[in-house]
């Protein structure tokens, strides 16, 4: 439906997806296996190779971009900058499909993510990638990226550049997929005919940049009967905020131990709010340009009414992350990452209460939280709330092999791009934009 057949056939979309999704690159046979935990149900998508729901969306988009890139004989490069999962995820793509057309300069602020993530990328040997550590802020890169996708596509040099994150609408556009598989897995265990409209299933989403979320509710805006999707945020909230009471106000990043939501706007709410005025295009450009403008977006009575008839959401602390992270390992003998421990707490303060016995209300509403990442990846904050004994417990029974793998492989030293002392940020993102082309142009 979203790509015509005259750009890519049928049998080449089937060896996209099949190569996407090899049963050797996930360490659970179902891929997404839907369990249940206490009165509530789990989808565990952090089952491919760098055990984080990124590589669902990540690795088809890939795939997708390669086909391309070869099929008009045309070189493309990837830029990103991350502080979180989004790096790894692409870093692996790109080199399962070593597609010399396609590479990838992965940035990252230096000291600034956790040394798992860092070796994930750096311990990838691939002639299609370069990481490189700058000297700054988590945000700093993103004016030097977007000023070369910009400009860089227009000038006619022969090659196409390309943001990875979820803005790319092939991002949410692949998630629906996880989404639906987890509406028919949960219409399995709950005994419901799938697409019975009387029976929707509610989830519960770990959300920062909404790129998931949206994937869900383009699935259901297809049909596929999914109830309420629930926000968890952690207090970086602005997803919350519009959700509760319309505004949708930039707010100053503050640090969280679910790191990967820490998000200060949300840039898939433009997706959402499109989909939820009936695609009243001119409506959201106003908006965006209002946000824009003055940072802040205040919706309407009846716009914010109609987005609650789709969404609900809970700003969750830290401590109450760490709370329901202690209490699923308690009770239910399941430990979760930071995110998705956001998740678990968000279900219950939404109430639906998965540490509990089953009410009549749950029978009726039952409820599937998102798992978006292993432990493994977030060994900090798994410690904080189940102290360095339920870390190395953990550990010594769960610890993925592939996941030691990556800790015992050599790193390779990343490339940098410095700071220069007493340089304005502009100067310095003018100096790193350059060097990024001489990245490309001296063939990585
Ligand atoms: C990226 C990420 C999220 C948030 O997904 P969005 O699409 O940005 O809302 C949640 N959990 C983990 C572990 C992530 O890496």
């Amino acid at each position: 439906m979203f790509v015509s057949p005259a750009e890519i056939d049928n049998d080449n979309l089937r060896e996209i997806c099949n190569k996407s999704f090899l049963a050797d690159e996930f360490d659970d046979e179902s891929f997404v296996p839907v369990k249940k935990l206490g009165s509530a149900f789990i989808a565990e998508l952090f089952h491919g190779p760098t055990f984080c729901f990124k590589d669902m969306g990540m690795r088809p988009v890939i795939r997708f971009l390669s086909y391309f890139a070869t099929l008009r004989n045309k070189p493309a490069t990837l830029l990103v900058s991350t502080t979180g999962d989004t790096g790894p995820a692409a870093v692996h793509a790109v080199s399962a499909v070593a597609n010399p057309l396609l590479t990838i300069i992965v940035h990252y602020p230096h000291g600034q993510i956790s040394d798992f993530q860092r070796k994930q990328m750096t311990t990838m040997d691939s002639k299609c990638v370069k990481v490189v550590s700058f000297e700054g802020g988590g945000d700093d890169m993103d004016w030097p990226i977007k000023e070369t996708l910009m400009k860089n596509n227009d000038e006619g040099t022969g090659r196409t550049y390309c943001g990875i994150n979820s803005y790319n609408i092939g991002r949410p556009l692949v998630q629906m997929v996880h989404f639906i598989w987890i509406y028919l897995r949960m219409a399995e265990h709950l005994g419901v005919e799938p697409g019975d409209k009387n029976r929707l299933i509610d989830m519960v989403i770990p959300t920062g940049a909404m790129g998931n979320i949206t994937g869900g509710y383009m699935a259901k805006q297809m049909g596929v009967p999914i109830g309420m999707l629930c926000a968890g945020v952690n207090i970086n909230d602005i997803s919350h905020r519009v959700i509760d009471r319309g505004e949708f106000h930039r707010k100053r990043i503050e640090q969280t131990l679910s790191d990967a939501i820490n998000i200060e706007v949300p840039y898939n709410f433009e997706r959402i709010a499109f989909y939820n005025t009936g695609s009243n295009h001119v409506l959201i450009k106003e908006w965006m340009i209002t946000m824009e403008q003055t940072q802040q977006l205040t919706l309407e009575s009846m716009w914010l009414k109609r987005l609650k008839k789709d969404f609900r959401s809970a700003r969750i602390t830290d401590e109450e992350m760490c709370n329901a992270l202690r209490k699923a390992h308690d009770t239910l003998n399941y430990v979760a990452d930071p995110h998705t421990a956001v998740a678990m707490a968000a279900a219950e303060k939404l109430g639906y209460g998965f540490n509990t016995k089953p009410s009549l209300d749950q029978e009726m509403m039952p409820v599937v939280m998102l798992a978006t990442a292993s432990p493994c990846k977030f060994q900090k904050a798994v410690t904080v709330a189940l102290g360095v004994d339920g870390w190395t417990q953990w550990v010594i029974d769960s610890f993925p092999p592939s996941a030691e793998n990556t800790l015992r492989m050599e790193e390779n030293e990343p490339f940098h791009y410095p700071q220069k002392e007493g340089t304005p940020l502009g100067e310095v993102q003018t100096m790193w934009r350059e060097m990024m082309i001489d990245i490309v142009n001296n063939n990585f």
